[in-house]
């Protein structure tokens, strides 16, 4: 498995809509080691999630776990190891909560801006298999990211007051513990 460099906001392919995996070519060896990589490759940054688009690839693919004491978002409960190939969400529920969301993508930088509380998301597992899953709170926030990559947008699009916006070593100092109060109040409301 091979660590694989991550792009950066300014780079066209982050903007691009990635293209649906055909059944075959999930099957092929190359997709398949392409996805161990994008597994390893988020687990060595430390990521809550890692798509395709963000090593440079424009195949719909993206992978969300958060494991255990992520050190970059601690607060965020655990959530298992998902792959999605062709990946759709559909908002269940009109209910929404502010969130502050980083990215590997665009280093150094977070902001507040507003996710769905209840998403539905139907995907291909890496086998070809058909999955549905529903996911709430912090986690359904994060499959929002993930596949706003798939679909060319970035965090930054969807910040609601730009006046949030922060380095990461300021967020520490002034955002953090009232951040994680709210992000506490967000888990207890909508759970994982
Ligand atoms: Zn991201």
């Amino acid at each position: 498995m091979t660590v694989l460099p991550i792009t950066t906001v300014g780079d066209p392919v982050l903007r691009r809509r990635a293209a649906e995996v055909a059944a075959d070519e999930l099957a092929s060896a190359e997709v398949q080691a392409f996805i161990d990589d994008l597994v390893e490759t988020k687990r060595a940054a430390n990521g809550a999630g890692l798509a395709a688009n963000q090593v440079g690839d424009v195949r719909r693919i993206a992978v969300v776990e958060v494991e255990a004491g992520n050190p970059r978002y601690p607060y965020k409960p655990p959530f298992p190891l998902t792959i999605m190939v062709n990946p759709e969400l559909e908002a269940i529920g009109d209910e929404t909560f502010d969130v502050s969301e980083g990215c590997l993508s665009v280093p150094d930088l977070r902001g507040m801006l507003r996710r769905h509380a209840q998403v539905r998301a139907r995907f291909l597992d890496r086998h070809g298999e058909q999955r549905e899953l529903v996911v709430r709170g912090l986690s359904a926030g994060t499959f929002q990211h993930e596949v706003d990559h798939l679909d060319g947008v970035l965090f930054l699009d969807r910040v609601t007051d730009p006046t949030t916006l922060t380095s990461w070593e300021q967020f520490e100092r002034f955002g953090r513990a009232e951040f994680e109060a709210h992000a506490r109040r967000i888990v207890e409301r909508f759970g994982a």
